[in-house]
């Protein structure tokens, strides 16, 4: 049994995992700005509490946005939360006796998506998370391909408007600063300033915040202004698939994080923008748990 952690830029979730299944789960706030070791302070916490319920949990695994020493168990840095050189596995190993393993958040989905996903069916895959931040991960040959460092497939910062956007990790014009939820929320936000009397702007109103999910929802409601949103965010992220496609020519290449909760409204407009028919595009059956399982698994 493993206790799988996934951090992300709002929320940590933990998960007991047997075998492939998750038979546990919760969330905390992540409080990314703070001090990395208040961060680690709040895991270690919810660690222990999950430990004294599960006393079969052999490992502790951990998946983590950003630069990764995955050897040493150190989160070197993160462009959207307050980590640097957090020797987070030895906090972690300190605080509960039980050993811990750090993996890139992506990469860590990506082994979730191979062990128990698409990865059972197709040996060429690249996944892409869309979350705070947009992450990815790569199977060649049924295999993670993790490059040099252990840190390859930041498929999110792969540049698609050179004088673009400014990203949170410093460069212009990345998929991430055109395709995360923090991207969609950020258009969804000035659809409805320039658009203040559509049905978005009202539905937004009466729910009292504007997420990731608030022009997918506006444009099932018939909002042309949502829908316009919708088409565009897809359009970026379709320009980001493309060009994988072009460099990895896979079988597959799978959405996962929140946004892949839209299914095929996601999906069917992405393929018609690519028009391809040699590769699946499809949403990740392990919707939001994949980083859980991967984190489990790292
Ligand atoms: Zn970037």
């Amino acid at each position: 049994m493993e206790l799988g952690i996934d951090i992300g830029g709002t929320n940590v979730k933990f998960g007991v995992v047997d075998g492939l299944e998750i038979i546990y789960k919760c969330e905390i706030p992540t409080g990314a700005k703070r001090q990395d070791t208040e961060i680690v302070a709040d895991i270690i916490t919810e660690c222990k509490k999950i430990l004294a319920k599960y006393d079969k949990i052999e490992k502790i695994g951990i998946g983590s946005p950003g630069g990764i020493d995955s050897e040493n168990g150190v989160i070197l840095g993160a462009a959207n939360i307050n980590f640097r050189n957090t020797p987070i596995c030895k906090m972690i190993t300190d605080a509960t006796g039980i050993p811990a393993r750090v993996g890139n958040d992506a990469n860590c989905a990506v082994l979730g998506e191979l062990y128990a996903g698409y990865g059972r069916e197709y040996k060429n895959l690249i996944l892409i998370t869309l979350g705070t931040g947009v992450g990815g991960g790569i199977i060649i040959d049924g295999k993670p391909y993790l490059g040099t460092r252990g840190d390859a497939g930041e498929i999110g910062h792969m540049i698609i408007n050179c004088d673009g956007e400014k990203c949170g990790c410093g460069q212009d014009g990345c998929l991430e600063a055109y395709a995360s939820v923090t991207a969609l929320i950020k258009q969804t936000k000035k659809a409805i300033e320039e658009n203040p009397d559509c049905y978005m702007a009202k539905h937004a109103e009466k729910i009292g915040k504007v997420s990731g999910r608030t022009s997918f929802d506006s444009m099932r409601a018939g909002c042309p202004v949502g829908a316009k949103v919708v088409d565009s965010y897809l359009g970026y992220l379709a320009i980001g698939i493309k060009s994988i496609y072009q460099i990895f020519r896979p079988d597959a290449i799978v959405i996962g994080g929140a946004i892949s909760n839209e299914g095929e409204y996601m999906t069917k407009p992405i393929i018609e923008k690519l028009g391809n028919k040699n590769v699946l595009v499809a949403t990740s059956r392990l919707k939001n748990d994949i980083g859980i399982i991967g984190a489990a698994k790292c």
